[in-house]
């Protein structure tokens, strides 16, 4: 199976274009969502976030409030260290389990969609690698407003992750989302015909 890594910097499009690679019939394993998911396969990671951190970021109902620990974390970059030695290894291990059964079941091509493929080293893993890149101040904006945040809490978020910029460097191909959606669009498709894996027209 040909394995290809999708990441970008928070709020730079990577999700648009996940969306658009799914609409069009390819595999895609999302990393958030795996990540979202391993708090129910693995419930021992809830106990370890009461344990260490609180009650406080868990509601009445004992659901944790993601974005609560998420605000915290992104303040407290050791214990953001410390969370992610504990689910890291886990989401890694669950990305892995599923990429081996669409492998088993006999897809031929796998995107991963992952927002830190390359600071989890993920992507040397991968037969090539693409970055969905946007300039800072349109990445500021975009999150400000998708996540209803201020300014603060967008570079909070923007400052743990490797430089968008560095990130460049260290990938196969770089789709620019500064411009409109079908812009994007047409430079995947573009990307996909040129790894001989898009069979529509371009
Ligand atoms: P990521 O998954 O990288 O965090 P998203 O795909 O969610 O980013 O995009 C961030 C925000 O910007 C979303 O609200 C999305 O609708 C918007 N967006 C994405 N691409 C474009 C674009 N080319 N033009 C305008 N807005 C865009």
């Amino acid at each position: 199976m040909y394995r290809i890594g999708l990441t970008g910097g928070i709020g730079s499009g990577k999700s648009t274009v996940s969306s658009y690679l799914k609409e069009m019939g390819y595999n895609v394993v999302d990393a958030d969502q795996v990540a979202r998911e391993v708090l129910d396969i693995y419930p021992e990671i809830l106990g370890f976030i009461r344990r260490r951190f609180g009650q406080e970021y868990f509601d009445e109902k004992g659901i944790l409030n993601r974005r609560k620990l998420g605000d915290f974390l992104f303040r407290n970059r050791e214990r953001l260290a410390e969370y992610e030695s504990v689910i890291l290894p886990l989401i890694k291990k669950e990305i892995f389990r599923r990429m081996e059964e669409l492998e088993n079941s006999g897809a031929s091509i796998c995107f991963l969609d992952a927002p830190t493929l390359i600071e989890a080293g993920m992507h040397k893993l991968m037969d090539k690698n693409i970055l969905v890149w946007v300039d800072r101040e349109t990445q500021i904006e975009r999150v400000a407003k998708r996540d209803s945040m201020d300014h603060g809490q967008v570079l909070g978020r923007i400052s743990s992750q490797l430089d968008i910029d560095k990130k460049k460097e260290m990938v196969d191909f770089v789709v620019d989302n500064s411009a409109g959606v079908e812009e994007t669009k047409r430079e995947v498709r573009e990307i996909l015909a040129k790894l001989g894996i898009f069979k529509g027209a371009i």
